[in-house]
C-alpha cells in the first residue's frame, strides 16, 4: 500500500536503532494517521494495516538527514574536477550558475531527489537559488526539508526572495522549515550579516551559512576582519538566531570551539567534500570533545560528487582514526547519531530524528538478507551499517508515514521523465562556454 491508513499503521517485525539506544530492539513500529510514532510492540502484536512486514530480517533506522547540500548542483556534476575551491567556485561554478533558469534548478532538484530518496535520506538543509522550484520539489518528492536563499553581496532583492521564501513555505505541510542563508564570510560584507542576523533573530529564522571551509578563507578573514572567527558570530548576532547551522568548519580555531557548544548552533561535517576540493580535515575530534552539535552532510553533488549519506558515514569514521592515528575515535555509533538527530533537531526539525512515541516516521528499512549482514545481531547493528552497509541496502524510506520509495520503485516520483528531463538541461548546460 502506499500512504498512511485512516487509523494505524504497522511497520512489522523490525530490528529498530537509533541514536538513543545501546541495542536494537525487534519489535512493530505504529505510525498514526497524522504520520507520528504511536507506539512500538513487541513484534507480531501491533494492531492495524501491516504498510510492510520486516519478517525480522529488515533494520529500521531514522531516515538519514543531509545537513548541507545544494541539490540543484546534481546538473553540475562533473563539471570543472579537480580544482581548489576559489578556482573552481569562480571560474567553473559561478559563470555557469549565472545562466542558470528556473527549469534547470527544479530538473536538479528532482535529480536529487531520486538519488537521496533511494539512498535513505529524507531530510535535507539546501542552500542555492530559485528555491521555490526546490520547494516545490520536496513537496513533490515528500521529503522533509529545510531551505534557504544563497544570499551574497549586500543585496536587498535576494534577501526579499528569502523573505518571500519564508512567507510562502515556511511550515508548510509540517515538512519544510524556511532559513535566511548568507553564502559565506567572503562573499557577504560584515554590514549585511549584521542585517541578515537581526532579520533572522526579528523572524525567528534560522540561518545556514558556510564557515571557514578552506585555510585561505580563514586567512583572508583574519585580514579583512581583524578580528578572531568566534568573536565574529558573536559580534555579528549569528550565534543569537534560533539555528544557526555552520557548514563545514574545517578551519574552525580548535581554542573556539566551546562557544558553538550551544543549543541552537550546528556545525555540519562534509567529508567528502572536504577531502575533494583539497580543503582539509575537519577538527570533529576536538568539535564532540567541545560539545559540539555536529551532523553530516554531503554538499553539492560537483564537489562530492555523490549525495550518499552512507558514503558520508564511513568517510567520516574512517578518516580521523586515520589522521589521528587512533582506532577509537568518531564510533559508528557517533556518525549514525550525526547523520540522523544531530542533523534533524540541528536544522529545525525538533520531533524528527529518532523511532520512538511522538516523532515523526521518517524511517528507512535496510535489507539484512545480503551476504554483508551475516553476524549482524542486535548488539552490532551502528557498526554493521556504517562500516559494511550501502546505500544499496536501503529497502525502504518512509517520511512521515508515507512511502515514497520500496523495493526499488519510487512512489512519489517518475524516475523516467525525471532523468530524461535532467539530461535534456544537462546539455544545455555543457554548451555553455566556461572559460
Ligand atoms: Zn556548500
Amino acid at each position: 500500500m502506499e500512504g498512511v491508513s485512516p487509523d494505524m499503521a504497522v511497520i512489522r517485525d523490525v530490528l529498530i536503532w537509533d541514536a538513543e539506544r545501546t541495542d536494537a530492539e525487534r519489535g512493530d513500529i505504529v505510525i498514526d494517521a497524522g504520520g507520528t510514532i504511536s507506539e512500538i510492540t513487541e513484534p507480531g502484536t501491533a494492531p492495524g494495516e501491516v504498510m510492510i512486514d520486516g519478517r525480522g530480517r529488515a533494520i529500521a533506522l531514522p531516515g538519514l538527514v543531509n545537513s548541507h547540500t545544494h541539490v540543484s548542483m546534481t546538473l553540475l556534476r562533473g563539471l570543472g574536477e579537480e580544482l581548489p575551491l576559489m578556482d573552481w567556485l569562480r571560474n567553473k561554478i559561478f559563470p555557469v550558475e549565472d545562466r542558470l533558469r528556473a527549469e534547470h534548478i527544479r530538473a536538479g532538484a528532482d535529480l536529487a531527489m531520486l538519488e537521496m530518496i533511494a539512498g535513505g535520506v529524507t531530510c535535507l538543509a539546501d542552500m542555492y537559488y530559485f528555491m521555490n522550484e526546490v520547494a516545490l520539489a520536496v513537496l513533490g518528492s515528500g521529503m522533509r526539508a529545510a531551505l534557504s536563499r544563497g544570499l551574497t553581496g549586500e543585496n536587498a532583492q535576494k534577501l526579499r526572495e528569502n523573505l518571500d521564501l519564508a512567507d510562502e513555505f515556511n511550515g508548510r505541510e509540517g515538512r519544510l522549515i524556511v532559513q535566511l542563508g548568507p553564502h559565506a564570510p567572503y562573499t557577504v560584507p560584515r554590514r549585511a550579516i549584521e542585517n541578515i542576523a537581526h532579520t533572522a533573530a526579528e523572524k525567528n529564522l534560522g540561518i545556514h551559512f558556510h564557515w571557514l571551509e578552506t585555510k585561505g578563507e580563514l586567512d583572508s578573514f583574519r585580514a579583512e576582519n581583524g578580528i578572531d572567527p568566534v568573536e565574529y558570530l558573536e559580534q555579528t548576532g549569528l550565534l543569537d538566531v534560533r539555528e544557526l547551522i555552520l557548514a563545514h568548519g574545517v578551519w574552525f580555531p580548535h581554542d573556539g570551539l566551546s562557544s558553538a557548544a550551544r543549543g541552537n548552533v550546528t556545525i555540519v561535517h562534509n567529508p567528502k567534500s572536504n577531502l575533494k576540493l583539497g580543503s582539509g580535515h575537519a577538527p570533529v575530534r576536538q568539535m564532540l570533545e567541545s560539545g559540539v552539535n555536529v551532523a553530516l552532510g554531503t554538499d553539492g553533488a560537483a564537489s562530492n560528487n555523490r549525495l550518499d549519506m552512507w558514503d558520508e558515514m564511513r568517510t567520516a569514521a574512517l578518516m580521523h582514526k586515520g589522521y589521528h592515528l587512533d582506532p577509537t575515535l568518531i564510533s559508528a555509533r557517533q556518525v549514525l547519531k550525526m547523520a540522523t538527530v544531530n542533523g534533524a533537531s540541528g536544522i529545525g526539525f525538533k520531533d524528527v530524528g529518532l523511532i520512538r512515541k511522538g516523532y515523526k516516521a521518517d524511517i528507512i528499512l535496510i535489507d539484512m538478507s545480503g551476504p554483508r549482514y551475516v553476524g549482524c545481531n542486535r548488539t552490532n547493528v551502528p557498526e554493521f551499517l556504517v562500516y559494511a552497509g550501502s546505500s544499496r541496502d536501503v529497502s525502504a524510506t518512509i517520511v512521515a508515514g508515507k512511502i515514497l520509495y520500496k523495493d526499488g520503485e519510487y512512489m512519489t516520483l517518475d524516475k523516467d521523465e525525471i532523468i530524461s528531463r535532467a539530461s535534456k538541461y544537462r546539455e544545455e548546460i555543457d554548451k555553455i562556454d566556461v572559460k
